[in-house]
């Protein structure tokens, strides 16, 4: 059976990967001139099983409104005309009803855990290097205020059976020295010490490689116009696409993976298909380390400013802030100015900050932060997207479980998967 996956970021190319291995014949379509360009270019790096979370909480309207007119806001609300994101926005907050959220936290948290072993095997089997780093993540608090919740977020963690403990100022520096200059006012963090970090694009980059020498066929450079259907359930029947040439043409196979990330919704409109996913922005700097004993190598998530760093050799990777502005990926200064602030003030002459790349991408969220994994509402067309901030850390049991499922079969996670 021949599938075409729609996307090449983390989520497609971990799908082409896992459906070849469970026997598939593979085809990979991007517009971009190889894998990873787009959302999973510069991210935070963290394979965060300890965050399953989502920022749709029932803490989450207050807050919000706190933030609300500050540049520097951690989640950022720039409303636009477009009608999607106020629906998105009206079912994010139907999200942070309680019961919801802990649904919301218990699926990602089943998912994470699959995932962070499906990576381990992958990458113990293909012998992948993308700066991994197996040293857990430490959550810091800056006010005793959000400290005090760390007990009571452990025991949560426990109760879905992932490590984590809570530890005083002085553990933290124990585990990570480098906090040592900017820790004035840390008051504690919370330890995951199984969760890892690693540069997702040299990852994806990496796996797929190992998917084109498979034999899948790679169509680069090649803009998917829109899916075609025929018969009277409407099937999907092909992709229009248009390479670098300007043709267009058809290409067709016998069932096809959307992995689209922000841009799934669109092209699936066309079929009436409507998915709830909106493009959440984001933003990261990586600078080379100037003085490696100054900065960090545990991976970090400053929970008070909710930005996350992770050292990827010799690069340290900065990234946050949450903005809900439509597809905009322009980089705003003010934005990043936070993000620099903090690389300043935690770990002052760590990095080279004049030489730091700045970068924004959007990440594809639904209003729960759970993605979307199983079939789509016309025969033959399967997604695996929607991953939101979570798409690093469950880009590998996601594909694994998507490649189950087209085989018929129930993957082993208590997840909602679609049409199972
Ligand atoms: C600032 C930031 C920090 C983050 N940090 C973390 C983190 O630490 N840990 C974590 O787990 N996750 C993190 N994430 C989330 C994670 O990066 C995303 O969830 C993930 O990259 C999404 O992958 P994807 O494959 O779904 O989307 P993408 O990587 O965007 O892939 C979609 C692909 O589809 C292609 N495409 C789109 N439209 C078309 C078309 N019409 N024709 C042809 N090709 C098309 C694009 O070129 C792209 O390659 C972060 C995200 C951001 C923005």
């Amino acid at each position: 059976m021949h599938v075409m996956v729609l996307g090449a970021g983390l989520s497609g190319v971990t799908t082409a990967w896992y459906l070849q291995q469970a026997g598939f014949r593979v085809s990979l379509i991007d517009r971009q001139p190889e894998a990873a360009r787009e959302t999973s270019f510069a991210n935070g790096g963290q394979i965060s099983i300890s965050h399953p979370e989502p920022w749709a909480n029932p803490g989450a309207p207050r807050q919000i409104l706190r933030w609300l007119g500050r540049d520097d806001a951690p989640l950022k609300f720039r409303p636009t005309r477009d009608p999607a994101q106020w629906l998105w926005g009206a079912r994010f907050l139907l999200e942070c009803l309680p019961a919801r959220a802990h649904r919301n936290t218990r699926a990602a948290a089943a998912l994470a855990t699959w995932s962070g072993r499906q990576l381990r095997e992958l990458r113990a089997r293909l012998g992948l290097e993308y700066d991994q780093l197996e040293r857990g993540i430490l959550h810091l608090f800056y006010s005793a205020e959000e400290f005090a919740q760390a007990p009571a977020r452990a025991r949560m963690l426990a109760g879905f059976g992932i490590e984590a403990r809570v530890c005083g100022r002085d553990e933290c520096l124990a585990i990570e020295p480098a906090l040592g200059a900017g820790s004035a006012t840390l008051a504690g963090g919370l330890y995951a010490p199984r969760d890892e970090s690693g540069d997702a694009c040299r990852f994806t980059q990496a796996l797929a490689a190992h998917v084109a020498a498979q034999g899948a066929a790679l169509y680069w450079d090649t803009e998917i116009l829109r899916l075609l259907t025929s018969g009277s359930g409407g099937d999907v029947a092909g992709v229009e696409v248009r390479a670098t040439d300007g043709e267009t043409r058809i290409l067709r196979a016998d069932a096809y993976v959307v992995c689209l990330g922000s841009h799934g919704p669109r092209l699936l409109a066309g079929l009436g298909e409507r998915l709830p996913i909106y493009p959440v922005k984001g933003y990261s700097i990586t600078a080379p380390v100037r003085d490696p004993a100054r900065a960090p190598s545990v991976s970090l998530t400053d929970e008070s400013r909710r930005i996350v760093c992770s050292r990827l050799g010799s690069r340290l990777r900065i990234a946050g802030t949450a903005e809900l502005n439509g597809f905009d990926t322009r980089i705003r200064p003010e934005r990043i100015a936070g993000i620099l602030e903090w690389a300043r003030s935690r770990f002052p002459g760590a990095i080279d900050i004049d030489r730091a790349e700045h970068w924004a991408g959007l990440r594809p969220a639904t209003p729960g932060n759970v993605p979307l994994i199983g079939r789509g509402r016309h025969a033959k067309l399967w997604l695996n997207t929607g991953h939101g901030t979570l798409g690093w850390t469950l880009a590998c049991g996601s594909a694994a479980a998507l490649a189950e499922l087209m085989c018929g079969r129930r993957p082993p996670v208590d997840f909602p998967f679609l049409g199972a």
